[in-house]
């Protein structure tokens, strides 16, 4: 148990929560449903620099990636030179960059069971009644063991039903879900700029607020041409 009174001073560095006055007692499940800065802060300074950056690489940060529809933007993480920078990196600020496509892969993984699937944009094409083309489901990466992967959706489930993604629960399907926060980068400079994404996990698929999303800061993919292969 930790009590958050909305900052603390990270090796000389000031870490806020989002929330005046912070959460007041928050362990991991009520820091994460909550989004408490502080909290995350503390852990990342505890899980030291090399576990960071290996979890960060696991779930397929500072990784190319190569699907045969899309060139996706690279996610970075990047090794931090002291706590404080730590800390923010914890959190998902200072330099970590994210796309909503990378995120939704992550979100989609958890709902699977840790396992990460070949993102397509094409099932099959069909002539008549013949498929004369289809993707058969392809795993491209474990991130996470079964295990984990559902205790972080118990975590996300909690997000939607009591914690700060509530606007989720859509009550049609058992949505899952983690808010975040974060600066835009875009091709011009708005470092004042943030936009709240909505990552949700649905019965092993995943689902975002793609309108919403794409018209604010694309997807971070370029789609290729169709072809067969
Ligand atoms: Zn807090």
């Amino acid at each position: 148990m930790f009590i958050s009174t909305g900052s603390a001073i990270i090796d000389g560095q000031r870490v806020t929560c989002p929330t005046e006055g912070g959460h007041g007692h928050v362990d991991l499940t009520s820091a994460f449903t909550r989004s408490c800065n502080v909290y995350y802060a503390y852990l990342s300074e505890e899980l030291g620099n090399a576990n960071m950056l290996n979890t960060a690489r696991q779930f397929a940060y500072n990784t190319a990636f190569k699907f045969p529809d899309f060139n996706m933007l690279e996610s970075r993480f990047e090794q931090p030179g002291n706590d404080g920078d730590l800390a923010w990196a914890g959190i998902g600020q200072y330099t970590d960059l994210v796309t909503p496509m990378h995120n939704m892969l992550i979100s989609a993984g958890v709902a699977n069971g840790g396992v990460v699937m070949q993102p397509n944009t094409l099932l099959d094409v069909r002539y008549g009644e013949d498929s004369i083309y289809n993707y058969a489901p392809t795993q491209y990466k474990s991130i996470m063991d079964g295990g984990t992967a559902a205790t972080l959706a118990g975590f996300m489930r909690d997000t939607v039903e009591s914690g700060t993604a509530t606007s989720a629960d859509i009550g049609a399907a058992v949505m899952n879900g983690k808010t975040l926060r974060k600066s835009l980068k875009m091709g011009i400079e708005r470092p004042n700029k943030s936009v709240g994404i909505d990552t949700l996990g649905l019965n092993g698929a995943s689902f975002r607020r793609r309108r919403f999303i794409r018209r604010r800061i694309g997807t971070g993919c370029q789609k290729k041409n169709y072809r067969q292969h």
